[in-house]
């Protein structure tokens, strides 16, 4: 004889835990908010631009045959490289908080 046993399938969903750790808009970097100082984040507060440096502050299109890594830089600080560290420090900001 043979008794089949139902099978109990409890699925439970493991419902983690809501995240200590909040994700900053500026950033993207995951901080946690009781240790959050105006030095925790650190950006760029301008964009990662596509165009040459320029003593005269004229800028100009690239173009044909120029290589791309002489016109793309932070328009804040200069940098070149996109994975530059950032060179403005301030608090992280969540997407929770209000933006001002
Ligand atoms: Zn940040
Ligand atoms: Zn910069």
């Amino acid at each position: 004889m043979d008794s089949g046993v139902p099978a109990s399938a409890s699925a439970s969903a493991s419902a983690p835990a809501p995240p200590k750790h909040k994700t900053c808009r500026k950033c993207k970097a995951s901080y946690d908010p009781s240790a959050n100082t105006r030095l925790s984040c650190r950006f760029h507060p301008s964009f990662f631009v596509c165009r040459r440096h320029d003593d005269q502050k004229r800028y100009y299109e690239l173009r044909d045959g120029d290589p791309p890594y002489a016109a793309k830089f932070y328009d804040c600080c200069g940098a070149e490289d996109p994975d530059a560290p950032g060179c403005t420090t301030d608090l992280h900001r969540s997407y929770d908080d209000a933006q001002d």
